[in-house]
């Protein structure tokens, strides 16, 4: 793993974390992984290899669902971490794109500018 401390540069590319198909088991601490659990792959795309949200520093993230375009952009906007989330889409045979994972206060910025309440945010 390359932990750089990405923790001044804003828009530091950091590699997509990706949304598990099928259930797995964290490869550092053998947590028991759920599908659709976001972790972290170690090596390109290869399932085997995967990294609970914990062990790969996610914990303090929260998921954005993509579709908004508008809050999207203000998300890459708030939050100086930025993390693409990717699944794989059995119907494509590919990974797509499902959305970001970025700062809770991000979140909390967006919900009161635009004086939205997004439904099912994760509990900090
Ligand atoms: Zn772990």
């Amino acid at each position: 793993m390359t932990e750089k401390t990405e923790k001044t540069k804003k828009a530091a590319k950091e590699p997509p974390v990706y949304s598990l198909h099928r259930a797995g088991r964290c490869y550092n601490c053998d947590l028991k992984l759920e599908p659709r659990s976001l972790v972290r792959l170690k090596a390109g795309q290869d399932e085997r290899e995967v990294y609970c949200r914990s062990c790969a520093k996610l914990d303090d993230m929260e998921f954005l669902k993509s579709g908004n375009a508008k809050v999207t952009q203000m998300a890459k906007k708030y939050s100086q971490r930025v993390i693409v989330v990717m699944q794989w889409s059995e119907l494509w045979k590919t990974y797509e794109r499902i959305g970001l994972l970025v700062e809770p206060t991000a979140i909390d910025k967006i919900e009161e500018e635009l004086n939205i309440k997004f439904e099912n945010r994760e509990k900090h």
